[in-house]
């Protein structure tokens, strides 16, 4: 059982995946990138509210994830161009390099792409969708569908809950196998532990998220969490 510096256990409660082995003393919240900006947070905050109903959790993931994205998509490369105003000829600024491609996990990352593309219109959207198999633990692939083209762009994995980290380190693991070398994470919320196992298991992966979370409770939830962020998005509970 992991339990290390940063990580607070709820007493009593005992995760299957979390019993692989994560050295304590290197691996604690690298690469993160928490959005503080206000309206993010107070979306965030309208989300983690169990009165908030469906329509509104969807609408605000939608937001949030827009909002988001502007960070995510930050060092994006620029190259000048030449363009004609009404008034005059000017050099200017457009994004060059890599094309981006976003990858939901099913299926609570769905609700995260509309968002996302509003921002990016022009980005492809592959879907990976995992479950875990009931005797080993591990998560296994039962739907992937990616972009042609899917190891020449710079892949964004979209993932609202970032909690035993199994499902995005597995999903980003896949993309490695099809080549992908250009990886974010994007999720709403992370808890710690998360964290540290995309950072043990993915170091080269950014994470990008709007709050960090410190514990979860014997469902691996995340605490104090949205709750099941796939059946607030789609009304299933
Ligand atoms: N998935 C969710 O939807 N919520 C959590 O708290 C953890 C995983």
């Amino acid at each position: 059982m992991c339990s290390y510096q940063g990580y607070k256990q709820i007493s009593g409660t005992r995760f299957h995946d979390l019993d692989r082995e994560i050295p304590k003393e290197v691996y604690f919240m690298k690469n993160v990138h928490v959005l503080d900006h206000p309206l993010i947070q107070h979306k965030i905050s309208l989300m983690r509210d169990k009165n908030t109903i469906t329509k509104e959790f969807r609408e605000l993931v939608e937001e949030v994830s827009m909002l988001m994205g502007y960070e995510v998509t930050r060092n994006m490369p620029l190259k000048e161009v030449e363009i004609e105003t009404p008034v005059a000829m000017a050099r200017t600024n457009v994004i060059s390099g890599k094309k981006l491609g976003l990858v939901p996990i099913l299926r609570a990352g769905l609700g995260m792409v509309d968002g996302m593309l509003k921002l990016l219109p022009m980005a492809k959207v592959g879907h990976i969708g995992l479950y875990r198999d009931p005797e080993t633990l591990n998560p296994v692939e039962y739907y992937c569908k990616l972009p042609d083209d899917v190891t020449e762009r710079e892949i964004v994995v979209l993932d609202p809950m970032l909690a035993t980290g199994g499902s995005a380190s597995a999903a980003i693991g896949f993309l490695k196998e099809k080549g992908v070398e250009n990886i974010k994470l994007m999720c709403l919320i992370a808890a710690k532990y998360g964290i540290e196992v995309i950072n043990k298991e993915h170091p080269d992966v950014e994470i990008y998220c709007a709050a960090v979370d410190d514990v979860l409770n014997e469902h691996a939830y995340i605490v104090p969490g949205l709750g099941d962020a796939g059946d607030r998005l789609f009304g299933t509970k």
